[in-house]
């Protein structure tokens, strides 16, 4: 084996610094291989060096050449990302960093299947991820694959088979969504060999019987055509007869139930004219000639494919009325057909190499790829690496149709897609606001399986509505996930209020409407201490029930004593004011009337779900055995003594509305000082209210009484307990 120390192919498009750069990333490259073989029995640095060939090949610039190179050092040497990166820079270590493997992911091969394509997923999830940020390490990771289904031949069956799989499920459908035609139909064919053998032999050798029998008809009928368009006055550059490639061939075949004479289009004609008016000009030269057959008629230039495809189609009643398709196309749409993305980055290479060199390469995504920005926002939309993946094999690598929009838009969507994922694709305020759709003018069923070349028209409501029902029957990840996403906003939406309600409702036992009426140290230290950002994730997780009312209420309300009060009883010599105090300050309350406490009794506090703290005696065994809704009580003592005494006086009245503000009214009319009031709801007719209340003496207390005792609704007025005078 004779050494490889210079590259095998020729870097003549390149300035001396750019040839440089790719040498010394082949030197790097085979240094770092040395020694390494791959399973057809070559030197390891081979496979990459093919790799960078191909990358040069379609146009690309050095940089992705070099990391063509340098793709299998970090996956398969001792060198790292790091030392990659301070040899050849941040640009060409991140082309590499996004075709490499997860390190983490590399599985014994006695791994369960299941691990293996977990495994997998993750790969090309990173893979696509990296590919949204530059969409070169995509090219890359193609050049790669297409290489190793050339040499696909010196592994075992087993590997074989998976890797042709994957190809035709994954690459070869990215190839065709960058507009790389002739890569795409070389990875089909190449993977279409291993994966179904018979069905590769049964096609190949059907296609070359055909083929036999077209031959001298292909060179009959572009012998005419080239006469036709000279008589005509269009300049040809090139004619050529292609064959559809095997597996497309096998595909169609199964749509006509196996009989090859029914495919008009086995083989095209290829018309290279100079410019687009020629290509019109063409057209109707060839349908001079040879009837059309009308429905097949197809203007590309006009309405490109969503990949960027450009041509004029036409299938025509040939020589012989032999039926066969005609395309025509300028150089430039040729060679985009052809390589597609590649030829993208071939005719901006002057704008793109400008731009690497002010180092602003680093994001590289050509604008009109629009599967990439459905790409990325499925990134944002999915929440798991599967849940990604399989969405992006669904609306990237599925059969597609294409459909159009009343304006006239191309629209491309996974085969069976319904008017639902039509409007989600247009927009997804239109795909939530869907309430009908048209197809060809026609009203649909909203599960109505869209067909090639279909026009529709969404009828839209004015609100957002989505129907859970569509979950059932969109085909496009795209549309899923974001009636799904509407749906958790909803529900989220709705957990937010109720649990504001839920924590509102106990607000109003601190006399505060809102959190904000709080002192803002005492609501910031509690949502430090639930580790959460704002209160509206705390009335979310109130609400979906992951944290609950008393653990708020806890963090909320620190102060008071986790156990039952160990306080013992207040000072019989002190006045008490009748009131108590609950949780050191004056909160509404009511004495409960299991253990109904008087003063001195040791009390505890307990804030109740809703109804308010309900003061309770220390030994009371009605004392629900929650510490964390214990709040500390304690009968207020008068501060001074004074000639003043504190009664407390127990009204019965009806409920209605101003009774309150009547009782408080008429004690503010004689003067007296109210210390608290508690009301109960008695039932839903009638309240017990508590007012502690300073008084003079007995007669302005009986004055007191009946004044009260004559507010409408009130039903019984007493002195129930009473401080010492
Ligand atoms: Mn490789």
């Amino acid at each position: 084996m004779p050494e490889t120390k210079a590259l095998p192919f020729s870097l003549d498009r390149y300035e001396a610094p750019a040839r440089e750069l790719v040498r010394r990333a082949f030197v790097f490259a085979a240094a770092a291989h040395e020694g390494q073989m791959r399973g057809t029995g070559d030197p390891y640095i081979s496979h990459p060096t093919e790799v960078a060939r191909e990358l040069y090949a379609w146009g690309l610039d050095e940089r992705v050449v070099a990391a063509g190179l340098l793709h299998d050092v970090v996956e398969d040497t001792e060198i790292s990302l790091q030392q990659i990166e301070e040899e050849f820079g941040l640009e060409i270590a991140a082309l590499v960093d996004g075709v490499t493997k997860l390190s983490q992911l590399h599985m014994p091969q006695a791994e369960a299947v299941s691990v293996r394509l977990e495994a997998s997923n993750e790969n090309l999830r990173k893979l696509l991820l990296a590919s949204i940020r530059d969409i070169r390490v995509l090219l890359i990771k193609l050049a790669d694959r297409v290489h190793n289904l050339r040499t696909l031949g010196g592994l075992p069956e087993i590997k074989r088979h998976r890797i042709a799989r994957e190809s035709l499920e994954v690459y070869a459908p990215l190839a065709d969504r960058l507009g790389m035609g002739r890569l795409k139909a070389e990875i089909e064919d190449r993977s279409f060999r291993y994966y179904l053998p018979q069905d590769y032999a049964r096609v190949t050798s059907l296609m070359n019987r055909h083929m036999k029998s077209t031959e001298r008809y292909l060179i009959r009928l572009r012998h005419e055509l080239s006469g036709l368009m000279d008589e005509g006055g269009v300049e040809v550059r090139r004619v050529e007869a292609r064959r559809k490639h095997f597996y497309s061939v096998y595909k169609k075949l199964a749509k006509v139930d196996g009989d090859i004479d029914k495919l008009y289009d086995l083989v095209a004609v290829r018309l290279i004219v100079p410019n687009e008016a020629a290509c019109y000009q063409a057209l109707g030269l060839v349908h001079q000639r040879f009837r059309p057959l009308i429905y097949r008629i197809k203007d590309y230039i006009a309405v490109p494919k969503p990949n960027g495809y450009r041509s004029l189609h036409t299938t025509v009643f040939a020589l012989d009325g032999r039926i066969t398709e005609i395309q025509i196309r300028t150089p430039q749409m040729h060679e985009e057909a052809e390589n597609g993305l590649a030829a993208h980055f071939f005719y901006d290479a002057h704008k793109a190499t400008a731009a690497y060199k002010e180092g602003k390469g680093t994001s590289v995504r050509p604008q009109g790829l629009a599967w990439v920005e459905q790409l990325a926002s499925l990134a944002q939309l999915t929440q798991n690496g599967s849940e990604f993946v399989e969405g992006a094999k669904l609306d990237l690598f599925s059969d597609r149709i294409f459909v159009y929009s009343p304006r006239g838009d191309l629209y491309d969507l996974p085969e069976g897609a319904t008017p639902v994922d039509f409007a989600f694709a247009v927009h997804t305020d239109i795909g939530l606001r869907t309430m009908g759709a048209k197809v060809n003018g026609r009203i649909v069923t909203l599960d109505y399986p869209l067909e090639n070349r279909d026009v529709v028209e969404i009828l839209t409501r004015r609100e957002a509505a989505p129907n859970r029902d569509w979950l059932g029957f969109v085909r496009t990840a795209a549309a899923r996930q974001r009636i799904k996403a509407w749906y958790r906003a909803q529900s989220r939406d709705a957990n937010t209020a109720s649990g504001r309600a839920l924590l509102e409702a106990e607000l109003k036992l601190v006399e505060a409407r809102r959190i904000d009426d709080l002192p803002e140290r005492q609501t910031k230290a509690a949502l430090e201490a639930l580790k959460l950002r704002s209160w509206e994730e705390v009335y979310a997780a109130l609400g979906e029930g992951s944290l609950s009312l008393s653990q708020v209420l806890r963090r909320l309300f620190p102060e008071p004593a986790p156990q039952k009060n160990p306080v013992p009883a207040a000072r019989p010599a002190s006045i008490s004011t009748g009131r108590v105090l609950v949780a050191g300050t004056l909160l509404p309350y009511s004495l409960a009337a299991c253990c109904a406490p008087v003063f001195p009794d040791v009390l505890t506090g307990y804030l109740t779900r809703g109804k308010g703290v309900t003061v309770h005696r220390n030994d009371c065994r009605n004392l629900p055995d929650e510490p964390e809704r214990y709040l500390e009580c304690a009968w207020e003592v008068s501060p001074k003594a004074s000639g003043q005494m504190i009664v407390l006086v127990e009204i019965v009245a009806e409920n209605r509305i101003g009774l309150l503000r009547d009782i408080t009214n008429t004690f503010a009319a004689r003067q007296l000082n109210i210390h608290g009031i508690a009301s109960r709801d008695i039932d839903s007719e009638s309240s017990q209210i508590e007012v502690s209340v300073e008084v003079p003496d007995l007669y302005e207390l009986s004055r007191l009484i009946r004044g009260i005792e004559a507010l409408p609704g009130t039903r019984r007025v007493r002195r129930i307990a009473s401080g010492s005078a």
